[in-house]
């Protein structure tokens, strides 16, 4: 009987593993492609126990930056050690989406885009590949979270990667999310919904922006990633933090030494 229990225990933890990194490696997370695409799914990664972000790094070769990467995110942004930068505005080029897939892939939400929408941070052209979710905020101003955050990721053709974060504070329910939020998909896999997502309605009116060099927040962490934190909020109610944490109760990786890096503050 005991042994029986015991193979049941080791398959399940097979099956877990295996349901949780199908189809999803770490880069593709935050539009990366790193690792090529089919046929590499990555260690198993996730926001808590032996295989949370303490543990990242020692999961896999490829996720070593994780531990001995030195411009890691998230990070505190410290309001009173920002810089004035001279980046200028970022000229945002989005275009509603017109019917959206909602992917869960074992970490979050993620819609992804691919309608020609674009931004221009300091002069250059980043595509933007996909938008998602974590609960609470993984950057913190002055120590202090937020109930949710949304990255935008983009991509320049020399491949860099750039991320858009746009804070949302709990208060009122955030409308530019109902379109999605109606689609949520619980179980690993995807959904699609037939509305019009608007995504330059998700961003805040007063578009003054953090930006510094970074990682992924997510295994492989890889870094060179041109980071931008929209310094004004938006609202997120309760009920839509609630619709989230009920299937990703985690997934905000802490912050990380700043190791002199500059951050700063664009209008
Ligand atoms: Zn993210």
């Amino acid at each position: 009987m005991q042994k029986t229990i015991i193979a049941m225990s080791v398959v399940t933890l097979l099956a877990g593993c295996a349901h949780m990194s199908g189809g999803h490696h770490g880069g593709d997370h935050h539009g990366g492609d790193h690792h090529g695409k089919a046929g590499h799914h990555g260690a198993h990664w996730s926001y808590e126990g032996d295989t949370g972000p303490a543990h990242w790094g020692d999961l896999s070769p490829d996720f070593a930056l994780c531990k001995t990467g030195k411009e890691q995110s998230p990070i505190d942004i410290d309001t009173a050690s920002v810089q004035p930068g001279n980046l200028g505005p970022i000229e945002f080029h989005y275009q509603p989406l017109n019917g959206f897939e909602v992917i869960n892939n074992g970490h979050t939400f993620k819609v992804p885009v691919n309608n020609g929408s674009y931004a221009v941070i300091g002069g250059k052209r980043y595509e933007l590949l996909q938008f998602h979710f974590h609960v609470p905020s993984e950057h913190t101003i002055d120590g202090e979270h937020v109930a949710m955050v949304a990255h935008l990721v983009h991509k320049a053709a020399d491949g860099q990667l750039g991320v858009i974060g746009v804070l949302m504070r709990e208060g009122a329910a955030n409308p530019a999310l109902t379109p999605v939020w109606q689609h949520l998909p619980q179980d690993e896999g995807k959904a699609s919904g037939s509305a019009t997502v608007d995504i330059m309605s998700m961003l805040p009116a007063d578009k003054t922006y953090y930006n510094y060099s970074g990682s992924l927040t997510t295994p492989p962490c890889s870094e060179g990633v041109n980071w931008n934190v929209l310094k004004n909020t938006v609202s997120v109610s309760s009920a839509q933090v609630d619709a989230f944490t009920r299937v990703f109760p985690k997934s905000a990786r802490p912050v990380q030494p700043l190791n002199g890096r500059v951050v700063t503050v664009n209008h």
